[in-house]
């Protein structure tokens, strides 16, 4: 069931979209080479806590950090760990915060140092299939008006699309409904309507689009080893669409 958030809903949400998004730029301005993931987890839980917002990744069904770092064929869900990060590598972020009751969650993939025009590629495209979905979260568009989007721009590039993990409405629950794929066919789905918040995010492989879960029972990686980003904004419907995570 989908639960329409009142105006002064979104204006809370808005305060958890805001430290979400403090929080991921500030940690993706740490990435560097030689830092470690589970330094980043540190910085962020500090920075999340300090400014009354509390990390709603940690203890998440068991997840053990705050954030969510993905390094190169790691597509989400990487747990963070004593890895150290090299030039070359790329790493997605993926954090969530509540703030006051409310979620926000967004993702960012960084270079770290210097990585090869392939991989800059693919932070691009899927940057751009982020806001190309955003971009169709306007009141009267059909639900998969953004996964169409999202699948276009991430196909155009010579990419492919992760089907196995999805977006998601959020509220005062960081997962509600509706589910929000990246692919499929325009006009499909639930109306958009004001008062609908939308968690999208793009999962884009630079080979196949096939994942595994590690042993861990959290690690989504892909299966030839193939680099792979993510971008997520926590989006209000709106004309225009009311990025809650906007930098
Ligand atoms: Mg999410």
């Amino acid at each position: 069931m989908i639960t329409l958030k009142a105006e002064w809903e979104i204006e809370k949400m808005r305060r958890a979209g805001a430290l979400t998004a403090q929080a991921r730029d500030y940690v993706a301005a740490l990435v560097r080479p030689g830092v470690t993931t589970r330094e980043l987890d540190d910085a962020a839980r500090r920075f999340i806590e300090e400014r009354g917002g509390t990390p709603s990744f940690l203890g998440y069904e068991g997840f053990p950090a705050s954030i969510c770092a993905s390094v190169n064929s790691v597509v989400v869900h990487g747990i963070p760990d004593g890895q150290v990060l090299r030039d070359g590598d790329i790493v997605s972020l993926d954090l969530g915060v509540i703030v006051d009751g409310y979620h926000g969650d967004t993702a960012t993939t960084v270079a770290v140092g210097e990585v090869p025009p392939d991989m800059r590629a693919l932070l691009a495209a899927t940057r751009q299939a982020l806001l190309a979905g955003v971009a169709q979260a306007v009141p009267g568009n059909h639900l998969s008006d953004i996964s169409h989007a999202v699948e276009e721009v991430g196909e155009r590039a010579g990419f492919s699309i992760v089907v196995d993990f999805v977006g998601h409405g959020i509220g005062r629950e960081m997962h509600e409904d509706p589910q929000v794929p990246n692919y499929g066919p325009p006009g499909r789905g639930i109306q958009l309507r004001r008062g609908m918040v939308l968690a999208i995010e793009p999962m884009i492989n630079m080979g196949g689009p096939d994942v595994r879960i590690r042993d861990d029972g959290w690690t989504v990686e892909t299966i030839d080893g193939r680099p792979s980003a993510h971008f997520e904004h926590t989006v209000a419907v709106g004309a225009p669409p009311d990025v809650l995570t906007a930098p």
